[in-house]
């Protein structure tokens, strides 16, 4: 493992728990969620329609997403492209 990103968020809670922040002001749809551990951003993945996640990632530069879909607990970065531990801070904001 070789990122040196992970280790540095400081997980916040999500912003819209609801789901993805930029589908829900168009009123478009999504297929999964991914909440950015920087910032608290919910995005759609790249399954969906809009691909909110990796804009925000390339928008933002925060690196580090976890799946915010019920009963997963995986991380993802980004700028080097791996999984990576998840963070346990962002646990609890996660969804059963
Ligand atoms: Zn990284
Ligand atoms: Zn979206
Ligand atoms: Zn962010």
């Amino acid at each position: 493992m070789s990122c040196q990103h992970v280790s540095t968020v400081a997980p916040v809670p999500p912003r819209t728990p609801k789901g993805c922040e930029d589908c829900l002001k168009t009123g478009s749809g999504w297929v999964h969620l991914r909440l950015c551990l920087t910032c608290g951003h919910v995005g759609c993945c790249d399954s969906s329609p809009n691909r909110h996640a990796t804009k925000h990632f390339h928008n933002s530069d925060h690196p580090i997403v976890a799946s915010f879909e019920p009963g997963e607990r995986w991380a993802w970065c980004y700028a080097d492209e791996e999984e990576v531990p998840l963070p346990r801070a962002a646990e609890p904001f996660l969804r059963d």
